[in-house]
Parts: C-alpha cells; structure tokens; sequence
C-alpha cells in the first residue's frame, strides 16, 4: 500500500480546471516531485495534500486511511514555501523552536531538537541571529529546519528555491536532497526546474493542464517520455514533423539491422502522422576518417551556427527540407569547431529516436 495516495482528484475555479481527474500512489520516504509549467495545478495539488484547499472530487488517503475531514493541523504536514515564510521578530532557533511549542513538546526536549535541526542545516552557529542578518538561502534553511523539526509524516515544498540566486539554488537543492534521504521524510516537491527535478528527484509526476502527463524517475522521464509534451519539458529535443527523404532512402538504411521494418515506419513518419524527435547529444556530427555508426540513419546537413563553450559545443545544423536540428558535442575537435558553413553527415542512430503520434502526441 502507498503511504500517500490521491484517487482521482478534482478542482476547479470558476471556468479553470486546476486538477482533473489526478491520481499518484507516493511511497514512504521517497522524493516525488510536481513538475510542470506555470498554471498546470502544482500548487493546487500541493495545497489539497496539506488540506488549505478542499477538491471537488476524489480522495487524498495516507497509509489508506482518507484524511479529507481533517483540517490542516491535524494532517501532520510539514510545509516550506516559496518565501520563506519564517517570523522576521523571531530568532533563527526561536522560530525552528516555534512548531514545537505549537505542538505542546516538553520544554527540556525542544533545545535538543532545535539544535540537532539546525546541525542538519548547517546553522548551527547562527542560532541567535535574526531573519534579516541572514541570506535568502541561509533564511530558506531555516524554512526547512522548522518544517523537518517536527516530524512531519510528509514534507511539502512549494518552489523552495525559486528566490534564491543559480548558485545558491544549486548548492541548496543538494543540501535538501541529501537531508530528506537522510532523514527518510516522505517529500512532495513543487518546482517548474525541470533540472531541479531531475537532480532531486526518486520519481517526477510531470503535469500539464491539471493534468498527469507521465509519472517516472528522472531516467524515465528524460530518456523514454511518453508524451510529445513531456519529450519538451525535460530537457532538449529536436521534433521532425517530416523528414527528409534522403533519410527514408534504401541507402540511408541499408545495413542497419531490421532495415525492412525501419523502412516502413520512417514511410509512417514521411506520412505526416507521426513526428520523430531525437535528443542534441544523440545526434552525431560524422567527420572525415570517421566510420559512422552502423545503426544510424545517415543525413547530409550544413553547419549553420556553433557555439563553442570549451568543455562543449552547440551546433544548429540545417538538413534538406528546411529541418533545423540542435546537436550537442562533449569535447568537441578544432574542426568541428571551426565547421560553421561546412557540409556535414549526420548519424541519427535509431535506437535513440523517438516517435509521437501527431495527433495525441502519445509515443507511438
Ligand atoms: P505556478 O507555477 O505559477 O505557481 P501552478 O502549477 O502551481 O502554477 P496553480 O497555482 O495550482 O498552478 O493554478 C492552477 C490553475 O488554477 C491556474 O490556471 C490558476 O490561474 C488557477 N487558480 C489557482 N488558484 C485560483 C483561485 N484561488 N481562483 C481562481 N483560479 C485559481
């Protein structure tokens, strides 16, 4: 049994669906992370859970019992927002100590868990210190260490870092994954960082719309989406709606193994019905005295731009019918850095293209 369950959850807003029809089974200790562009009901979701919103429909279950009578307090939540929210007239331990009290824990006790939360945060030494002689993310620490302080059955995160700077985002998202395995809290995360997501994450719920486009880990979701949407939240992707026919050529494929089948469903794809999609890192740029992958569709392309960063490059490569395709080279060689204008022969290896139905955008 899960320990944390949504059945079929609904809520709208006068003419917006914010929630449609939502279900997730989220087990004990793990990181699950609400991911989806501004608008999609994370927060919504988020805010059911912790029972500040109350939905149309459906159950919010904790190890299978329905929690959906009890108001906030009683839910044994845990929340941390996206501003912080700590009491600015309060001190660092007073207001890690603050929850505690709340909760009516023996006064002897609550100097040890303060400290022992702010040890977990590495605000050991600042204990005295105000809110405004802290840093945003020093100030988010102290969000988490009164949030954890209590023991919280589940931890919820609305978009803990998003007022942080890209350093500071970083290093804390490392910090609060380490902490929740650590601890072993159940966590539902809010974020619309589809990196942040894939760095913290056990599993990624991606939602669109209200609704749940896939549920996976971070590998899942990144290397087998199974929607069109979900292939261009996570990362980078390079969507063919047509291709050109050099690549469904016999030449093109022959010697690659199960070329009849290939055939047929690049002749698919030619059809207009379905749209290939291939990652940049996948597509490799072939260069004199290479031998290009045997199971690779062949593409003669022009090299029309190349951002050269030192560790790596971005090539936007142009192929016949007006096909722009991203490609991302590690350690790239002098003269492919060098190619911008240049003729090239792309190898699109077929185990890492990917095909969407045109109309529904499922995986085909
Ligand atoms: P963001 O990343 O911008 O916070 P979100 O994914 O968390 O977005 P929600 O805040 O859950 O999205 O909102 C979902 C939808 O419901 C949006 O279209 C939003 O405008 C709408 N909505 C949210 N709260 C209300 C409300 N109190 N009244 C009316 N509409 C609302």
């Amino acid at each position: 049994m899960a320990f944390l369950e949504l059945r079929g959850v609904s809520k709208r807003y006068d003419t917006v669906t914010a929630l449609q029809d939502v279900s997730i089974a989220v087990e004990s200790g793990e990181f699950f992370t609400l991911l989806g562009p501004s608008g999609c009901g994370k927060t919504t979701l988020l805010r059911t859970i912790a029972g500040f919103i109350k939905q149309d429909g459906g159950e919010v279950l904790v190890s299978g019992s329905s929690v959906d009578r009890l108001p906030p307090h009683r839910r044994d939540t845990g929340m941390v927002f996206q501003d912080y929210a700590i009491f600015p007239h309060m001190s660092v331990a007073q207001n890690v100590a603050f929850g505690l009290r709340n909760r009516r824990v023996a006064r002897g006790d609550i100097g040890e868990l303060v400290a022992g939360a702010l040890q977990t945060v590495r605000l050991s030494d600042h204990e005295s210190r105000m809110p405004h002689e802290l840093s945003g993310g020093q100030q988010q620490r102290v969000g988490l260490a009164r949030a954890m302080v209590i023991r919280p059955q589940v931890l919820l995160m609305d978009e803990p870092l998003s007022n942080l700077d890209a350093k500071l985002r970083i290093e804390l998202r490392e910090d609060i994954r380490d902490i929740q395995h650590g601890l072993g809290i159940t966590t539902i995360y809010v974020t619309h960082d589809q990196e942040e997501a894939l760095v913290v994450s056990d599993r990624i719920c991606i939602m669109s719309q209200g609704k749940i486009e896939q549920i996976g880990t971070p590998w899942a979701v990144y290397k087998q989406p199974e929607t069109r949407f979900v292939a261009s939240f996570v990362g980078r992707m390079n969507f063919m709606d047509h291709l050109p026919e050099e690549v469904t050529s016999e030449a093109a494929i022959s010697g690659i193994e199960g070329a009849q089948d290939i055939q047929a469903y690049l002749k698919h794809v030619a059809s207009g019905s379905v749209v290939a999609a291939i990652r940049p890192e996948d597509v490799l740029i072939v260069q004199a005295g290479d031998l290009p992958p045997a199971q690779a569709l062949k593409v003669s392309a022009t090299v029309k731009k190349v951002s050269f960063t030192g560790r790596e490059a971005e090539y936007f490569v142009q192929v016949p019918k007006d096909i722009g395709l991203a490609v991302h080279v590690t350690r790239p060689t002098e003269t492919l850095v060098a190619a911008a204008g240049a003729a090239v022969t792309l190898a699109l290896p077929f185990s890492s293209l990917l095909f969407f139905d045109a109309g529904t955008g499922k995986r085909d």
